[in-house]
């Protein structure tokens, strides 16, 4: 089966092809990060334009690419959920003209269950049963998963998402959006142990978090040094290290704890922080000493991508799940009320 997936949820419109028997075709992204950098933060209705403008053009490209023709599609699968509605309706509004012009099945997908199983689509990808840590600008959830759609919650943010505080702090450095990447880079220049910041709620039970109380303490920190007039590049690099080591060494703690406490060995991390690098290298040095091991997509199917929206709908196409004739659009979505593969779909 030949699945075009569609990405619309957010400021990302992304497109792929997957074959359930040849793998990842092609995929193509267009960004609207620099449309959104003039007003501070992401406005939904020019995301919905901006879709309506990119998406089409961008899914001839793809198609191109790979050479292959509209009618060689056999399915569509686009994000339904969560997010912004706006942009959803875009992507799934064209999944469905598409599917009915074509005569194929459409179904909606969960954003969440895309980037879960983004690591599926490189090499050696994890079997089940398994933990998965969700690190995105949206969520953070410990997630115990025995196949798809077999979600059980261990534990997620009672606040900020490990993403959103990367974010955040990220401009309290002066820095732009997206400021997980750039907080990284700069706090490659830090030096070391200059800082020390908390690990919230790691010194009690349990496998929720917290990441708010970073970005006090982020504000304080640059606060000071500028009365002590130091905000200096290297005062910069050293906050951001310390910051990003106290989201990894948080993030490393719960994680170890959720292996433990389901006795899984494998740990598969996504969505956008799952790119970071320290994050990866703690993530492994803990696993190893449990004999355990880390599984993660490459960086560019870590956050927002049309090849995670054609994965994950290819499985549940193929198992026969579709929408009925309405569009799906549900900006707030709880992923463990999902079906599993073998069940009928009721959306
Ligand atoms: P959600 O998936 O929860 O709806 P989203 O789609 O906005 O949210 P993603 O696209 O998965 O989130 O990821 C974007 C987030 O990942 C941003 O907050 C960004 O700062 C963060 N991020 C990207 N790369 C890195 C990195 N190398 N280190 C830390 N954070 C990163
Ligand atoms: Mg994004
Ligand atoms: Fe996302």
């Amino acid at each position: 089966m030949l699945i075009l997936g569609i990405e619309t949820s957010c400021d990302e419109t992304g497109v792929a092809l997957y074959d359930t028997q040849d793998g990842l075709l092609a995929h193509a992204l267009f960004s609207q990060i620099d449309m959104h950098a003039d007003y501070g933060g992401v406005v939904p209705e020019l995301a919905s334009r901006d879709h309506v403008r990119k998406l089409l053009p961008l899914c001839d490209q793809l198609l191109d690419r790979a050479n292959r023709l509209r009618q060689d599609i056999d399915g569509i699968a686009y994000t339904a959920g969560p997010g912004l509605v706006g942009a959803l309706m875009v992507g799934g509004s064209v999944a469905h003209a598409l599917g009915l012009a074509l005569g194929i099945p459409v179904l909606g997908v969960h954003h969440m269950e895309g980037h879960l199983l983004a690591p599926m689509l490189e090499e050696n990808p994890p079997a089940f049963p398994f933990v998965a840590l969700l690190v995105s600008g949206g969520h953070t959830q410990l997630v115990k998963v025995d196949g798809i759609g077999v979600y059980e919650m261990l534990g997620e943010s009672v606040d900020d998402a490990a993403g959103e505080a990367f974010d955040k702090a990220a401009k309290m450095l002066g820095l732009d959006y997206p400021g997980g990447p750039r907080v990284a880079a700069l706090a490659e220049k830090g030096t070391p142990d200059r800082f020390r910041f908390p690990r919230p709620m790691t010194d009690r039970p349990g496998l929720d978090f917290s990441f708010s109380g970073l970005k006090t303490f982020t504000l304080n920190t640059v606060h000071a040094a500028e009365k002590e007039g130091d905000l200096s590049d290297q005062t910069r690099a050293d906050i951001a290290l310390a910051f990003e080591s106290a989201v990894v060494d948080t993030l490393t703690i719960k994680c170890r704890r959720a292996l433990q406490q389901t006795g899984c060995s494998r740990l598969v991390i996504a969505g956008g922080v799952s790119a970071n690098r320290r994050l990866r290298t703690g993530l492994e040095g803990m696993a190893a000493k449990l004999k355990g091991s880390v599984f993660y997509a490459r960086p560019e199917f870590c956050t927002d991508n049309g090849a995670m929206i054609a994965y994950a709908g290819a499985q549940r196409l193929q198992a026969g799940q579709r929408d009925g004739e309405r569009i799906v659009a549900v900006p707030r979505w709880p992923m463990n009320t999902l079906p599993s593969i073998d069940e009928p779909r009721t959306t």
